[in-house]
């Protein structure tokens, strides 16, 4: 009896508020398809936001037919023209699926792949970043670390290489 009439509420709050929407969507990035872990998302106007998940994916719900504006601050890049904005209609059906396409970069990507030194433009006293904890502490080679000590932190955009000669991370 007293599910029933939940039921009830539930149907009839429907009916006089209204039907709603629920917004299904993933960030993914424009280029490799990979989807984009953690960001903040934000429905404008709403007072919604939330951080996408582990494949990219987020949900916005409560929302009547509309056009509605989707902002993504591009922490990676100091630039607000690189923020993600993107638009999308909500009719009367009851869920909708959008894919966001974007191009969030880290300024440190570019280096992934080549440890030349930015400052002094050679590699050989460039070494590799370490994070997390280093058991028995920074090793050593003849007296010069062969990692660089990143901390336990992790960002998600962290430097991958360390220049021993100028102290750059990059
Ligand atoms: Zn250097």
């Amino acid at each position: 009896m007293k599910l029933f009439f939940f039921f009830f509420l539930v149907i009839n709050s429907r009916l006089i508020f209204g039907q709603t929407s629920v917004v299904k969507g993933a960030l993914i990035d424009q280029i490799t398809r990979e989807p984009y872990l953690f960001e903040r998302i934000e429905l404008i106007g709403t007072g919604q936001k939330v951080n996408s998940g582990v494949e990219g994916e987020f949900l916005f719900d409560s929302l009547t037919p509309g056009r509605y504006h989707i902002y993504i601050k591009n922490k990676y890049v100091d630039d607000f023209s690189q923020d993600v904005n993107y638009w999308f209609n909500v009719t009367g059906n009851d869920t909708t699926t959008i894919i966001v396409e974007a191009t969030l970069l880290c300024v440190y990507d570019e280096h992934k792949n080549d440890k030349r030194c930015p400052e002094c433009h050679k590699k050989n006293e460039v070494i590799p970043m370490s994070y997390g904890l280093l058991i028995g502490g920074i090793q050593k080679k003849h007296g010069k670390e062969v990692f660089h000590d990143g901390g336990c932190e992790i960002t998600g955009c962290d430097p991958h290489w360390y220049c021993r000669r100028d102290h750059t991370k990059f």
